[in-house]
């Protein structure tokens, strides 16, 4: 597209090109479109040397698939390169030595286009694969691509290697990538638009509620949102592009300002559109069953490679680094209380308590989690908690919670935050635990509230079903009222979905249709039941980061103690509706602000929270790392 005729190339300016990733965008293609012919076609058109040239035919006759090595710390903007360096080495060749991150493409690359450090100047390289001292480990990214990080260990290349040096090539580098970046951009945009177009497809063929779902103004605002947030992006590029064409007139530190510009511009929008576009299509938006997956992760992918939003926005501003806090060792001289007059306590000796405990018990590779923990992988700090008396902070001191009041409850949820503490499955905790302190029963209160504090009971809820989800009324699984030699009871019939962790839990809080005549609310009874009882079948569901988060569960035939049935019966609507209540704080806590996913069941109903923030751009296959994501909550806990 951008080399010139001569080349065999198309010689399109930056706006044809960017009209062509914005389409590759649209329809996710799985070339390396902007790896190759965007990023190594616009550097090599723009180095005035024979073997450029000649790599520049083979790149367009598709023969070679250069990509470009310039990256060498995440986050890092910069061009210049520090760690790798070029040397003159024996018989006229050159030695190179030092290390790139997040070359793309991957395995497929046949060569890597490299900027070293010359003498006194950047030196532009040509390593063919298969040479001698380059070792390459391939990163997995979440949209399937692969990454290379590369070692070069005095690699030795002779002189014809040297494509550039000098500001001639250092010159072209800035402007490959800036170019690069505005591209990207494009790319970016397209993603966005294809998932506003399909949430609006969504829209107006599912049903809630007798309706289709865009009929309500709630979910049409969002999708406004989304077409404002993606037309201020299009104006952007629009207008970046005419900037750019303008290429007498355009200095590269502006170019590079602009480029920064519609990077962060475009990447913000179109994870606005997928972070919104995953929530209006609710749970099954989730998961990789949905197509959206596909531009969600994308849309990741690119967002997080040549520089994320944050470091544009920097780069653009010229704004100063945020100060890390956090992480400097606190001491605490003594025991940690169990208990205490909290209110009293001031809140800076709160604090520091807290972040000592944290720094002297909770395990170090449990901090920043990119997955929803696991039963297994935090039981141990469950129990940590449990036995220090801090597992429920919120509940009151005499049913064995903390009884933090409100100022030092949300200290709590700052410091734990702050520190990367990962979310234990906390059903019991945060939700029926509080619910049964409120509405269950004294004996009910005896049998389940213990056993949540110790970790014996693992709890999750059984609300929505397959077509009932923001419609929760309209729940089908059935409880029939039974009685045999063993005493009162209900048989359940049915089908629960998108239950989180259930393959975790060995208890499920649920909402069942005791009364098919009634009107849909007052026909439902909300009931506790041990999920190890037979004839329950418990399936999970891969979310779209490929992990079993959530699950269905299958009920036939199922036998319920009739003492586990909380409030009233039919009563239920009233139970579910103070239980969501507790959801909703929860939901709408500063936890939430920077935690990936605060989608969690908080889309259910009318009024319920609507808010989903991400603070990182780069999911990542659990395990593996993102070298363009730093954990953003190190340095700032509420980005
Ligand atoms: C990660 C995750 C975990 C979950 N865990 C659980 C769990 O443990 N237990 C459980 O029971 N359920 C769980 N859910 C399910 C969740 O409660 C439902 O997704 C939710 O009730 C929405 O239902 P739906 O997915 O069928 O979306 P739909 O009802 O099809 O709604 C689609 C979108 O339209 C919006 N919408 C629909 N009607 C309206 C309206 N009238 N006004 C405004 N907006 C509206 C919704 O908010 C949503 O954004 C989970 C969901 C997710 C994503």
């Amino acid at each position: 597209m951008l080399a010139p005729e001569s080349a065999g190339g198309l010689a399109l300016d930056l706006a044809g090109a960017a009209e062509i990733l914005r389409a590759a965008g649209e329809h996710v293609a799985p070339e390396p479109l902007l790896a190759v012919a965007g990023l190594a076609a616009l550097l090599l058109t723009r180095l005035d040397s024979a073997p450029a040239a000649a790599l520049l035919e083979e790149l367009v006759a598709g023969r070679s698939l250069p990509a470009l090595a310039w990256q060498e710390s995440a986050g890092d903007l910069s061009d210049v390169p520090l760690d790798c360096g070029c040397e003159p080495g024996p018989a006229g060749a050159m030695l190179l030595q030092g290390e790139k991150l997040m070359v793309l493409p991957g395995r497929a690359a046949s060569g890597w286009l490299v900027s070293a450090r010359g003498d006194d100047d950047t030196v532009l390289l040509w390593v063919p694969r298969g040479t001698e001292g380059v070792t390459e480990t391939l990163v997995p990214l979440v949209d399937g691509e692969q990454a290379a990080t590369l070692r070069f260990d005095r690699v030795a290349l002779p002189a014809s290697a040297v494509l550039a040096q000098g500001p001639s090539a250092r010159h072209a580098l800035r402007h490959a990538l800036s170019a690069g970046q505005i591209l990207q951009a494009a790319e970016l945009l397209g993603t966005g638009q294809a998932m506003l177009q399909q949430t609006l497809a969504y829209l107006r063929t599912r049903t809630q509620f007798g309706q289709p779902i865009g009929s309500f103004q709630a979910l049409q605002h969002r999708a406004v949102d989304m077409f404002i947030h993606l037309e201020i992006a299009r104006a952007t590029l629009d207008e970046v592009l005419a900037l750019a064409s303008d290429r007498a007139g355009l200095t590269i530190e502006r170019l590079e300002a602009e480029a920064s510009r519609v990077n962060a511009r475009c990447t913000a929008a179109a994870l606005q559109a997928s972070r919104s576009a995953v929530q209006l299509h609710g749970a099954i938006g989730y998961t990789q069953e949905c197509d959206l997956s596909l531009f969600y992760k994308r849309t990741l992918r690119l967002s997080a490679w040549l520089g994320n939003v944050t470091a544009h926005q920097r780069r653009h501003a010229a704004l100063a680094e945020g100060t890390a806090r956090g992480n400097e060792t606190v001491a605490w001289p003594g025991e940690f209380p169990r208990t205490a007059d909290w209110r009293e306590m001031p809140e800076s000796e709160f604090r520091r308590m807290v972040r000592a405990f944290l720094q002297q018990r909770y395990p170090d590779h449990l901090r920043y989690l990119s997955h929803r923990a696991r039963w297994s992988e935090m039981r141990d700090w469950y129990l940590t908690l449990s036995a220090q008396g801090w597992i429920a902070p919120a509940w009151p001191q005499a049913h064995g919670g903390m009884g933090l009041p409100a100022d030092k409850m949300i200290a709590w949820i700052e410091e734990l935050e702050q520190y990367g503490v990962a979310r234990a499955p906390d059903q019991g905790i945060v939700m029926i635990g509080p619910l049964l302190i409120q509405h269950g029963t004294p004996e009910q209160q005896q049998r389940f509230l213990p056993r949540i504090l110790a970790g014996d009971h693992v709890w999750c809820q059984g609300y929505s079903e397959p077509n009932a989800g923001s419609d929760l009324a309209g729940l089908r699984t059935e409880a029939l009222q039974a009685r045999d030699a063993e005493g009162d009871h209900f048989v359940v019939n049915g089908k629960k979905i998108w239950t989180t962790l259930a393959q975790d839990a060995n208890h499920i809080f649920m909402l069942v249709r005791t009364d098919k005549e009634a009107k849909k609310q007052e026909g439902i009874s909300f009931l506790l039941c041990d999920l190890r009882t037979p004839a329950i079948t418990i399936r999970p569901i891969h979310t779209l980061a490929g992990e079993p988060e959530f699950c269905e569960v299958f009920f036939e035939k199922v036998r319920v103690p009739a003492e586990n049935l909380v409030g009233r019966l039919h009563g239920g609507w009233t139970i579910a509706k103070a239980l969501l209540g507790f959801e909703r704080i929860f939901l709408g806590s500063p936890k939430q602000r920077s935690t990936r996913w605060a989608s969690w069941s908080g889309w259910r109903g009318r009024g319920g929270c609507s808010r989903t923030r991400c603070s990182c751009s780069a999911i990542r296959p659990s395990g593996s790392t993102s070298p363009t994501c730093r954990p953003p909550t190190r340095a700032s806990p509420t980005l």
